[in-house]
């Protein structure tokens, strides 16, 4: 084959995998095209964390219509729930003397404490009703060890417990996580920093997510992702057909 024309096929050939292939998300005018090798991560979306819950973040709600119209961009979705057992460590009335909102210090470190939420099987800890992913394929469950919690969806807040998703996510061949949901200053950053560290190319989706935003914890919390490489977008940079 003449030299020409191999190295035309060459360049053929790397322009395909750069654009149909190995890339997980694509750019099409502007926007970014999450395409099969990219997973939407909807945390928390729970009765508990929306007002009239039980650990209410403030305009919670407002996030479900978001999440809807933009997941319908994605083929692949998880969802996670936050689900405790009664008296979980994270509970301030687990802790005699403690009110929610102040911290303990547990085997694995400090740990903020909550009020009672999410306990497992109650209507507190089911999914908001109006999220609608029917198209989602893993519901994962997290925080249900009694003296441990879980933040992350990756890794339980001891920081040597995986909860296995990422696993889930390699072996499906995804490469870039979007996370939504509740709340930004917690579940969120710490999903979206774990992803990070275990080699995802990873979005958090601004207007998809509300903060709790406790003495300070959102500014830090997008001060921490973006020092880690976490991409702070919004909504309307994803293709929505
Ligand atoms: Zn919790």
């Amino acid at each position: 084959m003449p030299t020409a024309l191999r190295r035309r096929l060459l360049l053929q050939s790397a322009a395909f995998t750069v654009a149909g292939v190995c890339l997980p998300t694509a750019w099409a005018a502007g926007k970014i095209k999450p395409g099969e090798r990219a997973a939407l991560i909807v945390v928390d979306v729970q009765n508990c964390f929306v007002p009239g819950g039980t650990l209410p973040v403030a305009q919670g709600d407002e996030v479900v219509p978001v999440i809807n119209r933009i997941a319908t961009a994605f083929e692949n979705v998880v969802v996670t729930q936050d689900w405790h057992t009664q008296g979980h460590a994270s509970f301030a009335s687990s802790h005699a003397g403690k009110k929610p909102f102040e911290t303990a210090k547990l085997s694995y470190g400090p740990q903020v404490l909550w009020p009672d939420h999410c306990v497992q099987g109650t209507d507190d800890a089911a999914l908001h009703k109006d999220l609608k992913v029917p198209q989602a394929q893993v519901i994962l469950r997290k925080g249900f060890h009694q003296h441990v919690d879980s933040y992350s969806a990756f890794e339980e807040a001891d920081r040597k417990t995986s909860t296995g998703l990422a696993g889930y996510l390699k072996q499906r061949g995804i490469r870039a996580v979007f996370v939504t949901g509740l709340a930004t200053d917690f579940c969120v950053a710490w999903t979206a920093l774990d992803a990070r560290r275990l080699g995802f190319e990873t979005y958090v989706v601004e207007d998809a997510c509300r903060a709790i935003d406790l003495n300070g914890s959102l500014a830090a919390a997008w001060k921490n992702m973006a020092a880690k490489g976490v991409k702070r977008i919004q909504s309307s940079d994803i293709e929505v057909a």
